[in-house]
Parts: C-alpha cells; sequence; structure tokens
C-alpha cells in the first residue's frame, strides 16, 4: 500500500490508525523507505535511530487497545540539541561526536508519553549559531526544493525532513529564527513560541534568555498539535510559565493586523518578498480583517542587540564543553593545555567566533559599553512591542529578506549571514511569539522557491497565530 506522505497531515494519520487504514508500522516504514530514497541527496539527519519499526510496534499496541491520543505513532524528527536518554546528542559538533544523552529533555519525555515515533536526530548549525545548516561538522543540508540552496538554520535539518517528506513533523529550537527562517525557505510551518512556553530543560543551550523550542509541520493545525504537546510549566525550567493561555481570546473572526511599515523599508529586502508580502495583506483584507500601520521605531537596533547578547549568552554556555566533562578530549601536557586542545579541534569556526566576541562584549573594560547598553535597548524594543500590541491583535512581516540562498554564497561573510535574520531576531528579543507560514514563491530559473510570512502576537497569545495562520493558507 503507499501512502501519500505529501499531503499526510496529523489528524489524517491518526484517522487511519484508528481506522485500521494502516498501521504505525506501515507509516514509519514508508518514511524509513523515503529516507532511503532522499538523504543521500538532501542529508537531513545525521543519524536515523535503528528501532523505528520497534518504537511504532509499541504505538500500534497502545492504538490497538484503544489508549492512543492524537499523536500515538506519528513519526517525527528531533534537532540535534535535544537530549533523548541512550541516544547520541551532538549539536552537530566534533566536540560532542561520541556524547550519548544522560536523560530526556522535557519536551521528550512528554512526546514519550503520546506515544510519538522517533525517527532520528536532524542536522543543524553547530550549537544552533548560524542560519543555513552549512556550519553543521558533518556538512551541510541541501535544500528539497533546489538542491543547490540552503534549508535555512540552524533547524535546516529538521525543515528539510519535513519538507522532503522524510517526517511528518519535527522540533526544533529558535533562539533569533532558526525554526521560522527555515520553515520559510522549506516551503512549511514553523513556530517560535513564547519564551517560557516550552521547557527548556535537555535542550543544549545557545542564547538562554532567548532560546526556544517550537514546532514544524506542513500546515497550521500540525504545529499547533505539537506545541499543544509540549508546552506547559515545568519545574526543571524556572523559566517557564504558569498559565500563558490566551490572555486575550480571539472573539471576534476580523483582526486588527499591524504593519510595521517603516521596518519594512530597512535595505536588503527582496522587491519580489515585498510584492509577495503585499499579496499576503490583500488576501487577509479580502477575508475580511483590517489592516493597521504601525511603528516600531526601535526594530532597527535589534540585530545589532541580538549580536551582542547572544555572543555574550553564547560564550558562558560554552564554558561547559572544556574536554573534561562532555565528549572529545585531546591531551596535552597539562591540564590547561587540554582544555585550549579540545576546544581548538572541537569547536567550528563560528562557534569560536561567537565565544571570543562574547567574552570582548563582557570584559571588565567593555561590558558597559556593549553588554549593558544592548539589554537597556532590548527593553525599549520590548515596550515597542508593547505599545503596538494595545492597537493590534497581531503583527505581520516577511519571514526573511529573500528565499532560500545558495549553498556557499554566505558562509564567508558573518554579517551578510546575520542580516538573514532581520525579521525574526526582534521576537526573541522581545520573548513573543511568532509563526512561519508558507505564502507564495518566487521563481528563479526553473525552481519556484517557497516564501514564508511571519505572524506575531502578544505573550501567550499563540492562539491568534493559529487562527490567523489557518487563514492565511486557506486555498
Ligand atoms: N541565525 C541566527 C543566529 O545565527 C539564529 C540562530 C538560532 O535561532 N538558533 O544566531
Amino acid at each position: 500500500m503507499t501512502i501519500d506522505l505529501k499531503n499526510l497531515t496529523i489528524k489524517k494519520a491518526h484517522d487511519s490508525f484508528v481506522k485500521g487504514e494502516y498501521s504505525a508500522v506501515d507509516l514509519a516504514s514508508a518514511y524509513l523507505e523515503q529516507i532511503k530514497k532522499e538523504d543521500k541527496n538532501i542529508h537531513s539527519y545525521l543519524e536515523v535511530f535503528s528501532d523505528v519499526i520497534e518504537q511504532a510496534k509499541k504505538a500500534d499496541e497502545k492504538i490497538k487497545s484503544g489508549k492512543a491520543g492524537i499523536l500515538t505513532g506519528i513519526p517525527i524528527a528531533i534537532k540535534d540539541n535535544i537530549l533523548i536518554k541512550g541516544r547520541k546528542a551532538s549539536s552537530a559538533s566534533k566536540i560532542l561526536e561520541n556524547y550519548t544523552a544522560t536523560y530526556d529533555a522535557t519536551v521528550i519525555e512528554k512526546l514519550k508519553n503520546e506515544g510519538v515515533v522517533f525517527i532520528g536526530r536532524t542536522n543543524m548549525d553547530e550549537f544552533a549559531m548560524g542560519g543555513s545548516t552549512e556550519n553543521s561538522a558533518y556538512g551541510p543540508t541541501k535544500n528539497p526544493y533546489d538542491l543547490e540552496r540552503v534549508p535555512g538554520g540552524s533547524s535546516g535539518g529538521s525543515a528539510a525532513s519535513v519538507a522532503g517528506n522524510m517526517a511528518l513533523v519535527a522540533l526544533g529550537s529558535d533562539t533569533g529564527g532558526s525554526i521560522r527562517q527555515p520553515a520559510s525557505f522549506c516551503g512549511i510551518v514553523g513556530l517560535k513560541p513564547t519564551y517560557g512556553a516550552v521547557s527548556r530543560y535537555g535542550v543544549m543551550a545557545m542564547g538562554s534568555s532567548l532560546d526556544q523550542i517550537g514546532p514544524f509541520g506542513k500546515t497550521v493545525e500540525d504545529a499547533e498539535i505539537l506545541f499543544d504537546a509540549i508546552k506547559g510549566q515545568d519545574k526543571m525550567d524556572s523559566t517557564t510559565l504558569p498559565n500563558l493561555e490566551n490572555k486575550k481570546k480571539v472573539e471576534s473572526k476580523k483582526l486588527a493586523i499591524g504593519v510595521p511599515r517603516d521596518f519594512l523599508k530597512i535595505g536588503g529586502i527582496d522587491k519580489d518578498i515585498i510584492k509577495n508580502f503585499e499579496e499576503s495583506l490583500d488576501k487577509l483584507k479580502k477575508l475580511g480583517h483590517e489592516i493597521v500601520d504601525i511603528e516600531l521605531p526601535n526594530l532597527k537596533y535589534s540585530l545589532a542587540v541580538y549580536y551582542v547578547i547572544v555572543p555574550a549568552e553564547v560564550s558562558s554556555n560554552m564554558a561547559r564543553y572544556d574536554g573534561m566533562r562532555y565528549g572529545k578530549r585531546v591531551s596535552g601536557a597539562t591540564g590547561i593545555e587540554d582544555y585550549f586542545l579540545s576546544r581548538q579541534a572541537g569547536l567550528g569556526r563560528e562557534v569560536k567566533r561567537r565565544i571570543i566576541l562574547g567574552t570582548y562584549v563582557l570584559s571588565s573594560g567593555y561590558y558597559d559599553a556593549y553588554y549593558n547598553k544592548a539589554n537597556i535597548v532590548r527593553e525599549i524594543i520590548k515596550e515597542d512591542y508593547k505599545k503596538a500590541f494595545k492597537k493590534v491583535d497581531i503583527i505581520i512581516t516577511p519571514t526573511t529578506p529573500g528565499p532560500a540562498f545558495k549553498i556557499g554564497e554566505k558562509v564567508d561573510d558573518p554579517l551578510q549571514m546575520y542580516l538573514e535574520d532581520i525579521f525574526t531576531v526582534p521576537i526573541n528579543l522581545a520573548g513573543v511569539p511568532a509563526i512561519s507560514v508558507p505564502f507564495g514563491s518566487k521563481k528563479v530559473n526553473d525552481k519556484a522557491l517557497p516564501l514564508g510570512i511571519q505572524l506575531i502576537a502578544d505573550h501567550g497569545n499563540e492562539e491568534v497565530l493559529f487562527t490567523l495562520g489557518k487563514h492565511l493558507e486557506e486555498k
């Protein structure tokens, strides 16, 4: 029997399991088959687990006994910086090449309770630093829409696995766009939840004040189902928040949608992106929503602020990878030499660049000039959103300034790469939730490259993202 993986959703798969049209084993086998065929070209996985069929058998037992939840038997791919007990987790770094997780991340524990089927761990930029998956120590992932292009990053492997029909849904992490940007490049949905909505326990920290775990799916509904399964307060992560749900209920069908026109005039944005964006506004207007011009005057400082705060947090978070506690160790003549040699051999260029930058901005002579100032401006950016959400229910922008770029195009120019994050980074600084929904495409040569629209809501208001996201994806 052939299962139409391309048009499959969680609900469709669940219905088929319950009706007995096919089993979780059948579905898992279909994905494994697709991986065998496609992943040598795409390289979305660093490892496909050897016990996928056994996991699916267990899910089938649960289904047969009538105890299946909506996610039971659903095949899912996991970014390589999220811990699954007893399995390798490397963050696509050489330094953790042989590291095996000793416990489950909270999100994994929750998914295990649902009875999902973990297909494998996906490729990423090393320790989630990057926007193209080219910073993986294990080679880049390719975009399923054009193998010469990047899938985005840092969660590029997760996005490509879903877009390439090699998993039904996936988890990624987003510190400055790492779920939304690859979702946009790969034509799928990606959600960065409110900071504190999802536990970070068991996720390798990059920028702890910005990191969030979130779902990838082909539809808004799939992202919503997965988000509902992983969210919630967790005693293992004191930054998780209670009762975030739906502070502002979406009562009316007509939403006020804010467009930060000035912010969109920032240089370097592809004309076709703006055209496509205007088309998305037209569609939403036709559906009865109101488009309102808003100002977010301090968002232009976001990238500068982000690239001070992130390296600062990175330099501190990366200190634990010293060749003593985890993973790779290169022995020298003294203990301190072990430390230098292990980090030298184990960490890649972008990670080193950020450690150096972060150590600099945190050093006593520059702390006030950079790190403190960045934190002050961060508060001002938060205020911008606060003011805007008094006026509108939701804010809309493109997800990225252009479609997927070519492999090698930006990798030697970190500033160009950082500019990719112009629309996604401010959201993490403010801690608000945002979703990227596929909308339109740009024809380049003979390939139609997918584009994404980003919807942004106030803290805890994911529901409004799902509501409008569904409108945007209506055919
Ligand atoms: N591309 C951004 C960066 O390199 C975002 C990364 C992320 O969200 N993990 O920092």
